[in-house]
């Protein structure tokens, strides 16, 4: 954790009020703001502003940037980041390049996938966040900042719109405060202006958690992590289902205020032998029912030390198919960046293992 609070935790108004008590014309904390978000800059390159300022804020505030320990570039143009902390922890992004519907065709679109805490307390036996054990909660700064260096990394214009996922390490709604704190800053017109429905909350199903996110109505997308379709399954998968059940989990989305165009979108890792047959599909379709949902199909993506396989293309197909006879939306994601490692915690656990860089 930051000793100071990150220079990207502020909103437009706090960095305003900062500016008034420390002596400032709140105009500075706009100009700063530029520079911060429409910039990308670094304290040193905002040559615009008064030097005692910028003399307080590294005081105040913390404003080495993240650095960036390693950088994997994949065939199909993702790039996935290793991060280190100012306090010497290390955790993942991506940035990818997608392809989006669109009217008369399909366009390339950018999602930035960001992680929200170093490790994961979850413990889901697929997931390589999960073997580094827990660490700590990033801040909302820490989470703002990723956005931040990987849009001056790809020297993305500031206007360009863009996509972000909570996908990477952590579960969102263990950290949401500062989750929250960082979807207000990354939403902020002035700032980096991402429209709340280009940013999807990927969860294992915190209930509480997830009733809370509701009352906030931030109009973010809401993606769940299902894996699975009967409650025997999903707690071997993923231990919070003892916690919250299929049932519990379900009446709770039945509950969520969404708009009427959304529809819940449900991440279902097909895993060999294991979830992947028609009869998962089948009992998928009734778990479902009077849900707006649509389906996500993950076809697992192999990790060290873990025994599960990915299922062959067809039976991914054939499951899709089903589906969307059946009229639930289904689509397959082909796994960005599969030469990478792309499931997050994978470059980090790989870097851990050979003792890279702590
Ligand atoms: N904790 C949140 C968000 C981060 S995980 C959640 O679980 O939803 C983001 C997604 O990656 C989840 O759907 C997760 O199940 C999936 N995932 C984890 N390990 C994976 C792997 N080895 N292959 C494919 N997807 C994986
Ligand atoms: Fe945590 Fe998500 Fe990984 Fe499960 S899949 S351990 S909730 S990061």
């Amino acid at each position: 954790m930051h000793t100071k609070p990150s220079v990207y935790a502020l909103t437009l108004a706090q960095w305003q009020t900062y500016c008034t008590q420390h002596g400032f014309k709140p105009f500075v904390g706009k100009q700063l703001y530029t520079w911060l978000y429409q910039r990308y800059a670094y304290l040193d390159q905002m040559h615009n502003l008064p030097k005692a300022f910028k003399e307080r804020l590294a005081d105040d505030f913390e404003v080495r940037p993240l650095e960036i320990l390693e950088r994997q570039q994949s065939t199909d143009k993702s790039v996935k980041y290793l991060f280190k902390t100012s306090d010497g922890h290390s955790f993942e992004s991506v940035y990818m390049v997608m392809q989006e519907a669109q009217e008369g065709g399909t366009a390339e679109k950018i999602t930035l996938c960001l992680s929200c805490q170093i490790g994961c307390k979850v413990g889901c036996v697929f997931c390589a966040t999960a073997r580094g054990g827990f660490v700590r909660n990033l801040d909302a700064g820490e989470i703002v900042e990723q956005v931040v260096a990987l849009k001056r990394a790809h020297q993305l214009e500031p206007t360009k719109g863009i996509n972000i996922v909570f996908m990477g390490m952590g579960e969102p709604l263990h950290n949401l405060t500062q989750v929250v704190r960082a979807l207000e800053i990354l939403s902020a017109h002035e700032g980096l202006n991402i429209a709340p429905r280009r940013i999807t909350i990927s969860t294992s199903g915190v209930v509480p958690a997830l009733q809370t996110l509701g009352a906030l109505n931030l109009g973010v997308q809401l993606a769940i992590s299902l894996h699975a379709v009967n409650d025997t399954l999903r707690s071997k998968l993923m231990p919070i289902n003892k916690r919250y059940n299929l049932e519990t989990l379900i009446n709770a989305l039945k509950a969520y205020p969404l708009d009427t165009r959304k529809r819940v979108m449900f991440e279902y890792l097909m895993i060999r032998d294991l979830n992947d047959s028609l009869s998962h599909a089948k009992e998928l379709l009734r778990l479902l029912n009077g849900l707006k949902a649509k389906i996500n199909l993950i076809p697992y993506n192999s990790t060290p030390h873990s025994s599960f396989e990915r299922p062959p293309l067809e039976r991914v197909q054939d499951f899709a198919n089903f589906l969307n006879q059946k009229g639930l939306l289904c689509t397959i994601r082909i796994s960005k960046g599969q030469d990478i490692a792309a499931a997050c915690g994978q470059l980090r656990e790989k870097c851990l293992n050979d003792s890279k860089h702590l």
